[in-house]
């Protein structure tokens, strides 16, 4: 919802109560997002303002429900193919983006790159005094006495020459002096609560990597002097960066604060991880280690449990089908009792007309009585024109069903396996089941209580909260969401 004007100022107006009703083309042009368009329309219901679509008319919960699933697959859909064209022009060794020190990009020759000759020099001469043993902070001041332009314009400083030791971003660590193009090293993601673009980084065998020699401007000796010097001196080194992704990376939140959970170290019986805002800075009070192994064996077992049979999806299927036979029935029922009203509201309107043609009443008194029965006439044929648009169910997308199925068979292999780390395909179809997995803080000796919140149990729950999956119990019977 965030950096959508549009949207906003639509949402103002709800709250003004400016409109009764919204109508859009397709929901998806509303929010493609779950949470936001869950969010919008429970917004919208407590506005009583109804939301329509042109070929489905007005959308229930569950309506709402299905189109914010179907509607996430598509966008995550469309994010792989915009990533899978950045991986097409990295292959074809041109650059996919971002433009590095010491290059310019070629006229006319889009995404190519070409060496500018003095900036060239200056990384060469920044190679070499690192080499031979100067800070790249006594080097960035040398730059910067010299009058030397930094990149963007600014002034040159450490972190510009030795970057961040994941994200590989300094000169020293870039990889394109040597003639090597990487792309995917980062990716971007949205902040659901700020609607801010940050970059994560992505594990090294995500890494798409290509010669480009004629892009060297370091030899390769010399790049190599620098990459042992910069492992001597310590700090984060890329090759730590772990290269199998686990099941749970990502997906950890912290039950305390909300916030994500990040490796700790290894001691005796694994690696294990800890609240990452309480390490930043103590503002969370879950100071509490878990091993990541027994996380993932707890929430593997929760879901095998669940899902032992893919059967499952059929009764979620069915329940969904059936709330939506009982939406149904209540809107017959609805319109049976419009239809009386309708016909008392006329019967009314009728007597009133009769009464003013014998003399009864008069003019002023009849025009009293019959405005409100007319109001109610009007109102009560409106209800029922709208509940006579022909009735375009939205059936569950035989398309979604699918992939769930997929997804859930896929994710017997990894239960099959039981270990923590994963080929890509079951990682994403396990990211297609599970939203995130909470860990809830714990006194030392407890047990690990944790919670799973999938995105199937959106497909049918009707408050449309990403329902929660208390371990022990696994997903509740589907009867019992509705
Ligand atoms: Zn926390």
């Amino acid at each position: 919802m965030f950096g959508r004007p549009g949207l906003s100022s639509l949402m103002q107006a709800a709250e003004l109560g400016s409109f009764d009703v919204l109508i859009a083309e397709a929901p998806d042009r509303i929010s493609r997002d779950i949470a936001d368009l869950a969010h919008i329309h429970k917004t919208l219901r407590f506005r009583q303002v109804e939301m329509n679509c042109v070929n489905g008319g007005a959308l229930d919960t569950v309506q709402i429900g299905m189109y914010g699933v179907v509607g996430q697959m598509q966008r995550e859909e469309g994010a792989k193919k915009v990533k899978r064209g950045m991986v097409g022009v990295v292959r074809s060794g041109r650059n996919p983006g971002g433009k590095a020190y010491g290059y310019r990009p070629v006229l006319g020759k889009k995404g190519e790159l070409e060496i500018v000759e003095d900036e060239a020099a200056t990384v060469r001469r920044i190679f070499e005094l690192y080499s031979t043993g100067f800070a790249p902070r006594t080097i960035a001041a040398t730059l910067n006495a010299e009058g030397i332009p930094a990149p963007r314009g600014l002034r040159w400083n450490g972190s510009t020459i030795n970057g961040n030791g994941q994200r590989g971003n300094g000169i020293l660590r870039n990889p394109i002096y040597a003639g090597k193009l990487i792309w995917n090293r980062v990716h971007m993601v949205k902040d659901p609560s700020t609607g801010r673009r940050i970059s994560r980084v992505n594990p090294e065998s995500e890494y798409e990597e290509i010669d480009a020699q004629h892009l060297r401007v370091v030899d390769q000796s010399l790049f190599d002097a620098v990459q042992a010097r910069k492992e001597a001196t310590g700090g984060p080194r890329p090759r730590d960066v772990p290269k199998s992704k686990r099941l749970l990376s990502g997906l950890l939140r912290c039950g305390c604060c909300g916030g994500g959970m990040a490796l700790i170290g290894v001691d005796r019986s694994g690696p294990r991880i800890q609240c990452s805002t309480y390490r930043e800075s103590r503002s969370c009070t879950n100071g509490a280690r878990y091993y990541i192994e027994k996380l993932e064996r707890q929430v593997l077992d929760s879901l095998r449990i669940q899902f032992a049979d893919t059967a499952i999806i059929d009764e979620y299927v069915k329940a969904y089908r059936e709330e939506r036979r009982k939406i149904e029935a209540e809107a017959r029922r609805n319109r049976s009792a419009t239809e009386k009203g309708l016909a008392d509201a006329k019967a009314g309107i009728t007597r009133i007309v009769e009464r003013i043609a014998k003399g009864l009443i008069d003019d002023d008194e009849a025009a009293a009585l019959l405005q409100p029965l007319r109001q109610e006439r009007d109102r009560l044929e409106r209800d029922l024109a709208a509940s006579e648009a022909p009735s375009n169910v939205i059936e569950l997308h035989p398309q979604a069903v699918k992939r769930f199925r997929e997804n859930v068979e896929q994710l017997a292999d990894i239960v099959a396996t039981k270990t923590g780390t994963v080929d890509v395909g079951a990682a994403s179809a396990f990211r297609q089941l599970v939203a995130a997995v909470i860990v809830h803080p714990r006194q030392k000796g407890d047990p690990y209580t944790i919670q799973i919140k999938g995105y199937l149990s959106s497909l049918i729950d009707s408050t449309l909260s990403a329902k929660s999956l208390v371990a022990e119990e696994g997903f509740e019977p589907p009867t019992q969401g509705l």
